[in-house]
């Protein structure tokens, strides 16, 4: 097991292309990690720079106490899980978990320890006699996993590892491979360009848009407290409304102001809004889509977060309803509960928790 540092690393392909600016990060030893972005953000040419697939540019890589940059990948104690993960078809499952191993030259008793024990971790036991062919994705995918168990590698790199597989079983693997990790407690870094997967799975997650860090916490400071409208937009689903308007202070309160939208914000945020100056500036204003309320409770507590719309779009998803609606032309979603079923073309009126607006600066 190890600690994972990556300090001030850069990478530059020939053309000029910057894919990895200045990234910093200490993980810690035991540590589950998610790096998420959408493609091109530069995730897999992190990952490839610490598994040693890929030359650093600049900066500084420690595995453990050691730096690595300049250690083979095969010495770098290591163990990958891709999105296209091959197996050989000719071989068993043993076979194939037992390969790496192999060529290692594992004494056999080794060898047959771990690939038991793996198989058994992953509930794979009974498929060891079988050939590729004859298992299903998920399946698969366990053996996948096991010919990295069986390595008890320091790290576990995994880029992308559910993608392959349908909806309903990447659920099911998400949360396997969060209980593999419970159990063998291996340092991992993930990634994933799925914010749900991230947010799932994540100890901490490292948010990365166009080769930059945006943002290092947990899921739930991630989800709380983005740092700007691209976090903010890019965690939770559907994803948060924002309004563009400007703050306005009158008679000792500030508003944010909008066509067809006024609100007096909570007096708790003034301090910090009068001293960042955005008074009379254009901000924009979050609201998640759940911070969105029909009920009644909410309008009394907060009939200055309330508002009226006319719903365009009802989308029924079970327990909940998401509703479409305009407000002075902006676009706003709420994600209410199925009890409340207001008709398309109704009025409805909806309260924001006022504990849970966001105000981030105009992009
Ligand atoms: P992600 O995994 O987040 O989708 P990548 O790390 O694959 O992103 O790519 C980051 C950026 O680097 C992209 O702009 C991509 O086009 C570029 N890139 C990736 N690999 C190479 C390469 N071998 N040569 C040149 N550019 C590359
Ligand atoms: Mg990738």
């Amino acid at each position: 097991m190890a600690r994972v540092l990556l300090q001030n690393i850069w990478k530059r392909y020939p053309g000029d292309v910057v894919a990895v600016k200045n990234f910093n990060l200490d993980i810690q030893d035991k540590e589950f990690v998610v790096f998420v972005g959408p493609s091109g953000c530069g995730k897999t040419t992190t990952l490839r720079m610490v598994a040693g697939l890929e030359d650093i540019t600049e900066g500084d890589l420690y595995i453990g106490d050691r730096r690595v940059n300049d250690v083979a990948p095969k010495d770098r104690d290591i163990a990958m899980v891709f999105q296209n993960y091959a197996l050989y078809p000719h071989m068993t499952v043993y076979q194939n978990m037992a390969f790496g191993l192999k060529l290692r030259k594992f004494p056999k008793a080794e060898i047959d320890r771990r690939v038991r024990e793996a198989a058994r971790i992953l509930d794979i036991e009974h498929l060891l006699d079988r050939k590729p062919k004859a298992l299903s994705g998920g399946q698969r995918q366990r053996v996948a996993l096991g010919r990295a168990i069986v390595r008890e590698p320091q790290v576990f790199l995994m880029d992308e590892p559910l993608s392959n597989l349908d909806a309903k079983l990447r659920v099911q693997m998400r949360a396997e491979i969060r209980k593999l990790h419970q159990r063998i407690q291996t340092t991992t870094i993930y990634v994933t360009h799925d914010q749900t997967e991230a947010m799932t799975m994540g100890d901490r997650i490292v948010v990365m848009r166009d080769g930059v860090i945006q943002q290092v916490a947990t899921p739930q400071e991630v989800y709380n407290h983005p740092v700007n409208m691209f976090v903010a937009g890019f965690i939770g689903s559907p994803a948060m409304n924002f309004l563009r308007g400007e703050l306005v202070e009158e008679g000792g309160s500030i508003y944010f102001r909008a066509p067809e939208i006024s609100i007096r914000l909570p007096e708790g945020r003034y301090p910090a809004l009068r001293q960042a100056g955005v008074i009379r500036k254009p901000v924009v204003l979050g609201i998640r889509p759940e911070d969105l309320h029909e009920d009644e409770v909410f309008q009394a507590t907060y009939p200055e977060g309330t508002i009226t719309g006319r719903v365009e779009v009802v989308e029924h998803m079970g327990s909940e309803l998401y509703l479409h609606f305009t407000k002075g032309g902006q676009p706003i979603v709420a994600r209410v509960s199925a009890r409340f079923d207001p008709r398309p073309g109704s009025e409805v009126k909806l309260t924001m928790d006022m504990n849970k607006l966001h105000i981030f600066d105009a992009e």
